[in-house]
């Protein structure tokens, strides 16, 4: 379940192929422009569009992001750089994590 109009939208063009193939072979059924609202006993509770949908299931996997969790360092009067994942540019993402990390040290 997805709420994007595509699945794996950020994943690379390398990857993203194999993992569609798998998806196929394994008959596994997906749905886009569907926001999960709430899990039950038993159900997978969504929306899409104005519709409510309800999938049954016995396990649930949880992937929905990751989010920058930085320390407030408003009021520190020594220069405080944030890089990686809590920059802000960018998380779950390695070239972002060392583009920051590279700018910030050249800025030292
Ligand atoms: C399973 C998995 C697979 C991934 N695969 C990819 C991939 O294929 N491609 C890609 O581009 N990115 C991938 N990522 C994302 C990538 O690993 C991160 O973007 C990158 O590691 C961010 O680096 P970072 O130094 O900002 O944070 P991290 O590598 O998370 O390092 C932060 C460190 O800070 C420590 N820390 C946190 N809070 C405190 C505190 N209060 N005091 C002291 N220490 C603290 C943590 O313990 C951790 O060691 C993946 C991430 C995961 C979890």
């Amino acid at each position: 379940m997805e709420m994007l109009d595509t699945i794996a939208s950020g994943e690379s063009g390398t990857t993203l192929p194999t993992i569609m193939a798998e998806f196929a072979e394994k008959g596994v059924r997906q749905h886009v422009n569907t926001r999960v609202t709430a899990i039950t006993e038993g159900a997978v509770v969504a929306v899409c569009g104005e519709e409510a949908v309800t999938i049954p299931c016995d396990a649930v996997v949880m992937a929905v992001g990751s989010r920058a969790v930085p320390f407030d360092a408003s009021g520190i009067t020594a220069p405080v750089t944030y890089v990686g994942d809590c920059s802000g540019e960018r998380t779950a993402d390695i070239a972002s994590a060392i583009r920051t990390a590279y700018a910030a040290a050249n800025a030292l």
